[in-house]
């Protein structure tokens, strides 16, 4: 347990500055009434930084952000900047890759009252994490692919030591949800071992972790059939698991299902570090209007109060992170004070100041 908490900050480009203020803000509310501290440090990184500077990830930034007890970061990229050979500026990559982040953390989650495209049965609810394996997978050989003029290869890799570390996490966090009465715990693997020896494999190393822990049960289903039941069924969900590829698009799938990507939060962590970002981009589209949707990223700091408290054995601080997701989860439920992307007229502003509101009533 701390007093204070080192936290970088990457406001990043677009919209970022405009959701990441209200979300500092009510951390330092909850701070302040919960008897710890946050030292919040800010780090250039972006497309913006690098139009002006030539870098886009500082070493004094990717520094700052090794030594922080975590990190959070709201959406970098533009599309009207780019690197020379045209790929696009993004810092979150390669700090996923630099502090080997390699669980990609998607809650999915629709309670009643919630708008969703989803024609949800009575007293249903959703509540199931994705969990992205970040690092290798079919990403492995991103944008260095073999292309010749009639043929073009990527690389899907698969490593016992990252599914291991992967594996554990998932069954960890099934445990902790089944502790916390949040879920049956259990942790499905999907994969594509019909087709595929290298998901054999990985689910070969699924399998012989599940056994080390009895008490939470496993299952396995294929990428297909779980794209169905992301729909036909989300509620029968506790913990997935998957490759690289598979996650991203799954989630995009997930933040559909919720209603849209403002409210999608998500965290990318590894052993030593934890990235809490929100799941959508800059919405350059809409940016310096006040009117972008501050809920993902307030859920993602929420996310991170709960990792703090769990990693520093901090009751407060997952208290804190239970209690603003209600609270965030309260103001999307009752459509009183909505952005524009759900449906509303409320700005950005107004948004966060009914999370505020939600959380002052103890
Ligand atoms: P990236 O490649 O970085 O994921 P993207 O091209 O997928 O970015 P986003 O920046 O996520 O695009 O934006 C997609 C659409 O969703 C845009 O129309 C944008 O305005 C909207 N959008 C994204 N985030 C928000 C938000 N927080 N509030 C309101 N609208 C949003
Ligand atoms: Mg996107």
């Amino acid at each position: 347990m701390k007093d204070v908490y080192n936290i970088a900050v990457f406001q990043g480009d677009g919209i970022g500055p405009e959701i990441m203020q209200p979300t500092v803000d009510l951390l330092s509310f909850l701070a302040g009434r919960g008897g710890y501290r946050y030292d919040f440090t800010d780090l250039p990184a972006g497309a913006a930084h690098y139009a002006k500077t030539g870098v886009s990830l500082p070493d004094t930034s990717m520094k700052g952000a090794r030594e922080a007890d975590a990190i959070l970061l709201s959406a970098m990229g533009l599309p009207s900047v780019r690197y020379p050979d045209g790929t696009e500026i993004s810092p979150q990559i390669d700090l996923r890759k630099a502090l080997n982040l390699f669980a990609g953390v998607r809650p999915v989650r629709i309670f009643p009252g919630q708008r969703t495209p989803l024609n949800m049965p009575d007293g249903r609810t959703v509540d199931f994490v994705l969990i992205r394996e970040s690092t290798e997978g079919l990403f492995h050989t991103q944008g260095r692919g073999e292309v010749s003029e009639n043929e073009a290869r990527e690389t899907l890799l698969i490593t016992r030591e990252t599914s291991e570390l992967l594996f554990d996490f998932a069954f960890a966090m099934a445990r902790a949800r089944k502790e916390a009465g949040r879920g049956p715990g259990r942790v499905t693997c999907v994969d594509k071992a019909n087709v595929f020896r290298a998901f054999a494999f990985f689910r070969e190393i699924f399998d012989a972790k599940a056994k080390q822990f009895p008490d939470v049960a496993s299952d396995h289903a294929y990428v297909d059939a779980t794209a169905l039941w992301f729909v036909q069924k989300p509620w029968d969900f506790d913990v997935l698991v998957t490759e690289n590829m598979f996650g991203d698009i799954l989630s995009d799938l997930g933040a559909g299902l919720m209603g849209g990507l403002g409210v999608a939060p998500s965290a990318d962590i590894g052993r030593n570090h934890a990235v809490f970002q929100p799941c959508h981009g800059s919405a350059p589209d809409i940016a310096g209007q006040g009117v972008a949707n501050p809920l993902a990223m307030i859920l993602s700091g929420a996310m991170m109060l709960e990792w703090l408290g769990l990693r520093h054995d901090h009751a407060a601080l997952v208290a804190d992170g239970t209690h603003l997701r209600e609270a965030a989860e309260g103001v999307i439920a009752s459509g009183e004070v909505l952005t524009g992307d759900l449906g509303g007229t409320a700005t950005t502003q107004e948004a966060a100041a009914a999370v505020t509101a939600a959380l002052s009533v103890p």
